[in-house]
């Protein structure tokens, strides 16, 4: 497995020439295997999205390279996830960061995740079932958000409310079709910087609404 991850590493370097020293040795770190379903060991480490449970899925590991590349973590920052999953990205997040905390709306994936990330002794990970919509209040202002479901139209305001000035929030935005990954930088006065990168399909953000 660990070939099959430095040959993935390898990958996301060559073929979309993403050369950070710190997020491709996270991706190296971190055994993508542990957190899907056994029937697809075998494909642990393709370039490919695989479905977790509830019609989830567990992005393809060039995405996660490249979300985590935008934050430009240094290793001392508070994050803050939403949409959990298998708790891949925030076990690649806490190579690279002081804390994550992550927040998952289905409450099987998040006492599944919560659990791995513990078994594989991801300490500084706190997982948290409720709607991302809300943040999570009590352990903000965070440096940087990301949000790992699809986001029609804007952040929620709780979301940028949590995010420190001079802080990002990175998220894919667009209709169910296709997103644009986008970077969000809070600035002093609270209004918010974008910047856009490339297309991506996310699974739907759920919203509860107030
Ligand atoms: N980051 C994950 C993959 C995310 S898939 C990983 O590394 O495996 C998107 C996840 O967002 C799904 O698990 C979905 O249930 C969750 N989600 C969707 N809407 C949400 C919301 N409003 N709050 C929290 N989680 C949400």
């Amino acid at each position: 497995m660990r070939d099959k991850r430095e040959q993935m590493v390898f990958d996301i370097k060559q073929r979309y020439g993403l050369s950070s020293p710190d997020v491709l040795s996270a991706m190296l770190q971190v055994p993508r295997e542990e957190f899907i379903d056994d029937k697809y060991k075998d494909i642990a480490y393709d370039d490919t999205a695989i479905s977790i449970d509830f019609g989830q899925t567990i992005s393809q590991p060039y995405t996660v390279a490249f979300m985590t590349d935008l934050l430009d973590l240094t290793g001392d920052e508070k994050v803050l996830e939403i949409g959990t999953g298998s708790g891949y990205q925030a076990a690649v997040l806490s190579k690279l960061a002081s804390k994550v905390y992550t927040v998952e709306i289905v409450p099987e994936l998040a006492k599944k995740a919560k659990e791995r990330l513990t078994r594989l002794g991801y300490h500084n990970v706190f997982v948290k079932s409720a709607s991302g919509e809300y943040g999570w209040r009590e352990e903000a202002p965070y440096d940087a958000v990301i949000i790992t479901a699809a986001l029609e139209k804007e952040i929620p305001k709780a979301l940028v409310e949590q995010t420190k000035a001079g802080g990002v929030i990175v998220a894919p935005i667009g209709p169910r079709s296709s997103q644009t990954m986008t970077r969000f930088t809070k600035m002093e006065d609270g209004t918010l910087k974008k910047e856009e990168f490339q297309k991506y399909v996310f699974v739907p953000f759920v919203e509860k609404g107030d």
